[in-house]
Order: structure tokens, then C-alpha cells, then sequence
């Protein structure tokens, strides 16, 4: 029985495992290892996956659905013959195949799959490629973020010494940055910022405007996928056909890839009989990408802020996903960063590596089993609460803010809004808008309190967030009655449920709380009383830099303090030892013993 990981891509899914110390791709029949994410409805013969549906694209778009990971965790319908099918189900079919694929290239049944996401997936994104693995008969025990693989794979294939990276994940569909820190075997994303609507299929559009500009023709913002075409108000413009459409954004695609072969390339394109032309060159695509820059140059703000992080703090940029390959993106990132990013290899494979190193990972695997790879919570995570009865709608209060390292916790008092009100029920929601509603309902839990006046009655709200995507929130009222709801992006058993339940309630005590901290903090307290002048002002330096990590929630930045907060301790006590000996030992016994004799 094996455990793979799957890269379930937007425009490509792969699969790897681990073998022989180091992530294997997996290839179908034909030694393919790239398995388009395409599905199509062939008339008498049913549905086409990968490669010969995606054939499909330009001759049967109609019956073809590609690039449905951009609308997963919605309810899309794809019209597939006589049946409409969502983007979940959709994976579900690709999945499967990677499955059969792994199956009869390993020979050997796959017990587990790792599956990554784009970090910025949220909750309801992530609960539906869980689904799509479970139809598909995959175990999921774990999703991992994108970036966090590509961190994986580099952290495998170089070196080991410490260092600071920020992986730019950049695909079709999606935009993904990671700030990493790995030191000695832990990997540890501290934040992570992304956008789940800008890609190089952004840049194919920005192709084909550019060229409907030159050439006089109708430009539609158009939704491929839906057919739904808006076309600007402006009747001197020739309008395109829906397949001229579909010709100029494959046309648009070409050129731009083909560009990174050649100094200038032309587009062609036949419309309505007549045959219009352009010429593109890196300058020009350079000035066409402008707006989406600007974007790109506002997400790395966001995330060095987050990560409260400067430029110069990075060693490395590390670029993956298909749209990397670009020049002008690498033109853009090395004048942003004043320093050339790297292009890891074969960019549209190292997220399936890290997701093979994964599951060597889950596999225990004796040469990698040590490995620690941490993540973050993308979202804000947060109960609805007023400030004033008169509000008229409840704003997001954040329980735990976006980008805290996972495993977290946070605790936080409410108290009542209407006078002898008595209950209260606490919505949970996940986003980071100001008003409540406008983000992600994930859902709520009501508890008796005792009628008083407006304010006078309180409730303890905790939520504890842990790796594999479960929220754990409990309440408990003055009068000491509790209730909880965990909420999972995956269908638990009665026993699992209980099992997370007794784990979640161990997280719930930050570190500055639990017994073995809260000791060294007053051992150190303690010689910090029994000590003067300058040492008394290093232990007091120390204690305040041992509370601050504790603080941190970076969780093995905190085991790494702990360890170094004992050996202090252990030093202190030491030193003491040493200053007790050195009271009573000869010299100075003599001193006593003279001092004595004189009086
Ligand atoms: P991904 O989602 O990582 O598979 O990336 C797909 C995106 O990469 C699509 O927008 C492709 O047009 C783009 N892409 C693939 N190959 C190239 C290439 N050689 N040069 C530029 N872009 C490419």
C-alpha cells in the first residue's frame, strides 16, 4: 500500500511518491507524467479524462470543461452532454484517474493521497477536494499548500543550510506567495498572501485586448468557461464569433509562450473572411502586464507586512507554476526585489516533488520521517459581534488572525448586548471583511447565560485551529456550563470526532500557560530577584526574550526558546553551584577564619 502526492492543477495534475531518498514522478501508460485537467463528453462514447479530452478544447468546447479548479468550492455547473456537472465532481474524474494511473505504475494499491491546494483555498475550497479525493477513492488525510510544497521540494533537493525564502507560485489561474523559514529540519511558513483570480491565463487576455486595440476589433471580458460574453459599447468595433474568440486567446496563449523562444513574434488571426496581424515583443508584453504588476507588487507588500519581514531579509525567491517561465515576470521581480529569483527546474513539477516528499513523509519513510513542515492559517477566523445595539449589522471581531502558525489558539470574553438577554449564540465566519456576513459562514453554537442587565453577563469564547483544517470552538458561561462545535472540512466519524475533540482541548492552553513554561519563567524570575547590577539585567533581558517568543505562537521557534530557556536555567543553577563552592572554599574560608580571629 502506497501514499502518493498529487499536484491537482488547474491546468495539469501529477502525481509522486518517495523512493529511494529522494520524489518520483508518476507516469500513465503512454510515460506521460502530466495528465491535463480536462474533461470531455464524447457523443456514444461518454467522458473523456486528460489528454484526449483536452484535445477536445478547441474542437468540441462546448462539450469541454477545463480550467474548473478556478471555480472549485462553488456550485458552477459544466453541461457535459445531458448532464451538468460541478467543479468537485469534475476533480473527482481527474483524481480517479491519477489514482488508476499510480496503481498500475507502482503496482501496489495507494493507501493515501497528499494532495495540495493553493494557499489561498478557503474552507469551502478545501472541504471540496477533499470530497472530489473521496469520490474518487482516495484517503485524505492531509492537504498541503502549494508554495509549502515547492518550499519542500527545494529544502530537499538544496542544502540544508538556514535560510529565508519567498516562493512565488504562479500559475493559469492563481497567484500564491509563501514566506518560508527553514532551519535545521523545520520548514516553517510564517505567512502566506495570494490571489485566486489573477494567472497567466490574466496575461492571455491582456494579449488578446492588446491585439483587438491594434486591429480595430471588439474587445469582451470574457468568461470562457461560461460563454457569457460582454462586448464594449462600441459599434464602430468589429465583434468576434465565439470560436474567433476562443482562436485569438489560444493565439494569445501561443504567442506568449513562444516568445520566450523568440525576439518577436506575430499573431495571426482569421476574422470573418479578413486576416488581422500583431506583433509582440518582450517591451511590449512588459507595458501589456502593467496592471496586473501593480497587483503582483501589492500582494508582496501584504505578505512581507504579515510576515513582518523587509526585502533584504530574503535569501532566496523561488518561482514555480507554468506562468514563471516568463521573462517579463522574472524582468518584474528582479527590478522589484533588486535580485534575480530563481526558476526551480522544471517549474510545472516541483509542487508534485514537495507533494512526493509529503507523502514520504506520511509514509514514514526512514530517510525523511524527521522532516517538520509547518503552515498557516490563510484566513482571518472570527465570531460576529456588535459594538453598539444600535448597529445595524455585526462585524467580523478576529478569534484567530490570518497567517497565525498552526496549531493556535485564542480566547476572548464577550459579554451581553440586551438587557436580561438569556442566551447568546456565536456565528463563526471566515474572512477578512468588515462586516460579518460579507464572509464565509462556517457556523455557530448557542449557550444559556443568566438574564442580568446589558453587559453584566459574559461567555469565555475559545477557538483552537489545528493543521488538518479543524476548527475547535468551545464557550463556556459565568455560571461554568459548556458547549463546543468542531467544524472540519471533512466528514468525521463518532470517534474521530471525540478523539480531535480531547487534542483540540490540549491546545487550547498557550504556551505562556502551560506548567513546564510557566516553571522555567519563575525559576528565572527567581535568580533574577536573587542576583544584582549586571547579571540581574541579563536574566531580566532574557525572561523578557523568553515571554516574547512565547507570545509568538510560531510554534518550534517556541520549542527551540523552551530548550534554550532550560539550558539558561540549568547555567544559572550551575554558576550558583559554583559561587556557593567558591564561598567555602579554602581562600576564602582562610579570609573568614582571619576576619573571625581579629574580633
Ligand atoms: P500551471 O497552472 O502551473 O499549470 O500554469 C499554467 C500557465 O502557465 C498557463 O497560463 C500557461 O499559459 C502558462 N505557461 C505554460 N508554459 C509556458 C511557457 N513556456 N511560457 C509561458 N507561460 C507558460
Amino acid at each position: 500500500m502506497a501514499v502518493i502526492g498529487i499536484d491537482l492543477g488547474t491546468t495539469n495534475s501529477l502525481a509522486a511518491y518517495w523512493a529511494d531518498g529522494q520524489p518520483r514522478l508518476i507516469a500513465d501508460e503512454c510515460g506521460q507524467v502530466l495528465f491535463p485537467s480536462v474533461v470531455s463528453y464524447i457523443c456514444g462514447e461518454g467522458l473523456a479524462v486528460g489528454t484526449q479530452a483536452k484535445k477536445r478544447i478547441l474542437t468540441h468546447k462546448k462539450d469541454t470543461a477545463a480550467s474548473f479548479k478556478r471555480f472549485m468550492g462553488t456550485e458552477k455547473k459544466y453541461r457535459l452532454g445531458e448532464k451538468d456537472y460541478t467543479p468537485m465532481e469534475l476533480s473527482a474524474m481527474v483524481l480517479e484517474r491519477i489514482k488508476k494511473n499510480a496503481e498500475y505504475f507502482l503496482k501496489e494499491e495507494i493507501e493515501e493521497a497528499v494532495i495540495t491546494v493553493p494557499a489561498y483555498f478557503n474552507d469551502k475550497q478545501r472541504s471540496d477536494t477533499k470530497k472530489a479525493a473521496k469520490i474518487a477513492g482516495l484517503s485524505v488525510k492531509r492537504l498541503i499548500n502549494e508554495p509549502s510544497a515547492a518550499a519542500l521540494a527545494y529544502r530537499t533537493t538544496y542544502g540544508e543550510k538556514d535560510l529565508t525564502l519567498l516562493v512565488f507560485d504562479f500559475g493559469g489561474g492563481t497567484l500564491d506567495l509563501s514566506y518560508v523559514e527553514c532551519f535545521d529540519n523545520i520548514i516553517e511558513i510564517v505567512a502566506v498572501a495570494g490571489d485566486n483570480y489573477l494567472g497567466g491565463d490574466d496575461i492571455d487576455q491582456l494579449i488578446a485586448k492588446y491585439f483587438c486595440e491594434e486591429n480595430g476589433l471588439a474587445w469582451k471580458e470574457n468568461d470562457a468557461l461560461t460563454q457569457n460574453c460582454r462586448t464594449e459599447n462600441n459599434s464602430t468595433r468589429i465583434d468576434l464569433t465565439i470560436s474567433e474568440y476562443a482562436a485569438l486567446m489560444q493565439c494569445a496563449e501561443d504567442a506568449k509562450c513562444r516568445l520566450e523562444q523568440e525576439n518577436e513574434v506575430e499573431l495571426v488571426l482569421e476574422v470573418s473572411g479578413k486576416t488581422y496581424t500583431s506583433k509582440l515583443n518582450q517591451d511590449i508584453l512588459f507595458e501589456i502586464c502593467m496592471p496586473l504588476f501593480s497587483r503582483i507588487k501589492k500582494l508582496f507588500i501584504h505578505i512581507l507586512r504579515d510576515a513582518q519581514a523587509r526585502v533584504s531579509d530574503l535569501d532566496d525567491l523561488i518561482m514555480v507554476g507554468g506562468s514563471s517561465r516568463l521573462t517579463v515576470v522574472k524582468r518584474f521581480l528582479t527590478e522589484l526585489l533588486g535580485k534575480e529569483p530563481i526558476v526551480l527546474g522544471e517549474t510545472d513539477k516541483v509542487v508534485a516533488m514537495g507533494a512526493g516528499v509529503y507523502a514520504g513523509i506520511r509514509a514514514r519513510r526512514e530517510d525523511i520521517r524527521d522532516m517538520l513542515l509547518t503552515d498557516v492559517c490563510p484566513f482571518t477566523l472570527g465570531v460576529e459581534t456588535w459594538r453598539k445595539k444600535s448597529d445595524l449589522q455585526g462585524y467580523l471581531l478576529p478569534m484567530i488572525e490570518r497567517n497565525s502558525t498552526l496549531p493556535t489558539s485564542h480566547c476572548q470574553r464577550l459579554v451581553t448586548m440586551n438587557d436580561y438577554q438569556d442566551g447568546i449564540t456565536v456565528r463563526i465566519y471566515q474572512g477578512e471583511e468588515y462586516y460579518a456576513k460579507d464572509n464565509l459562514f462556517l457556523g455557530e453554537i448557542s449557550i444559556p447565560v443568566y438574564p442580568k442587565p446589558a453587559g453584566e453577563e459574559w461567555i469565555d469564547v475559545y477557538f483552537t485551529y489545528d493543521i488538518n483544517g479543524l476548527l475547535y470552538v468551545e464557550v463556556a458561561n459565568a455560571q461554568g456550563i459548556r458547549n463546543h462545535i468542531l467544524l472540519s472540512n471533512q466528514e468525521l466519524s463518532r470517534s474521530e470526532l471525540e478523539r480531535y475533540r480531547k487534542e483540540m482541548q490540549k491546545l487550547m492552553i498557550p504556551p505562556i500557560q502551560q506548567e513546564e513554561n510557566k516553571k522555567i519563567l519563575e525559576e528565572l524570575t527567581q535568580y533574577y530577584h536573587n542576583s544584582v547590577g549586571g547579571q540581574r539585567e541579563q536574566i531580566g533581558l532574557f525572561i523578557n526574550w523568553f515571554a516574547r517568543y512565547l507570545h509568538s505562537g510560531r510554534r518550534y521557534l517556541i520549542v527551540q526558546a523552551v530548550e534554550k530557556a532550560k539550558q539558561q536555567v540549568q547555567f544559572l543553577e550551575e554558576s550558583q553551584d559554583r559561587a556557593e563552592e567558591f564561598l567555602f572554599d579554602g581562600e576564602l574560608n582562610v579570609l573568614l577564619e582571619e576576619e573571625s580571629e581579629e574580633y
